[in-house]
């Protein structure tokens, strides 16, 4: 079960990715914590990517891929993965096509949790923050139970700044102009499953479990 999730920032992907996980016991496999993992062990590949970071430069494809491929070897992914945050070009998912092809497998799908880019704005501007504890709320998710006030130490709830409107559209257009030639090369592939994630957070589950039972 080879699978890859995408979607845009508030579509529910983590949430999916960890139900996907608990229920077919396949690693989670995030760009983030794979950089971290290989930087933490000290192999080559990681001490190159941290170099880069240090630096403040862009980690090029090349190590990039070499971390994929060292997680991709480790012996928990021999029932499959779920890739997460990678591939984010073509290069990279023609990269990891070839790689697969070298372990002797390839993709089965590639997840798309879709949600309607102003919905997706709605979700991501009703974020509230305590600045006193930290604790976070969402105006129509998961609200306070007195409007704009922290449930346990009464401080003033505030949007930050990455929750603004303006800023919650850049980040969406930027990240959605990305991510189309990706879709478009997995639709060609006939790996892409679109999944209507504009829904209670068990039925999007649902459809994914229906596609992926299959494979299990
Ligand atoms: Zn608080």
């Amino acid at each position: 079960m080879n699978l890859i999730l995408m979607g845009l920032p508030g579509a529910g992907k983590g949430t999916q990715a960890e139900k996907i996980v608990e229920k077919y016991e396949i690693p989670h496999i995030s760009t983030g914590d794979m950089f971290r993992s290989a930087i933490k062990e000290g192999t080559e590949l990681g001490k190159k990517a941290k170099s880069y970071m240090d630096d403040g430069a862009l980690v090029p494809d090349e190590v990039t891929i070499g971390i994929v491929k060292e997680r991709l070897s480790k012996p928990d992914c021999e029932k499959g993965f779920l890739l997460d945050g990678f591939p984010r070009t073509v290069a990279q998912a023609e990269a990891l096509e070839s790689l697969l092809e070298d372990l002797n497998t390839k993709l089965n799908y590639v997840l798309h949790v879709n949600v309607p880019e102003e919905k997706l704005v709605e979700r991501l501007t009703g974020r509230r923050i305590c600045p006193e504890c930290g604790a976070t709320y969402h105006v129509e998710f998961n609200p306070p139970k007195e409007e704009g006030i922290c449930d346990h130490d009464g401080a003033k709830l505030i949007q930050r700044e990455d929750d603004q409107p303006e800023t919650v559209k850049n980040r969406l257009n930027v990240n959605s102009e990305q991510m189309k030639p990706l879709l478009d090369f997995y639709d060609d592939k006939g790996y892409l499953v679109e999944v209507n994630g504009d829904q209670d957070i068990d039925v999007v589950f649902q459809q994914i479990d229906d596609k992926i039972g299959g494979l299990a």
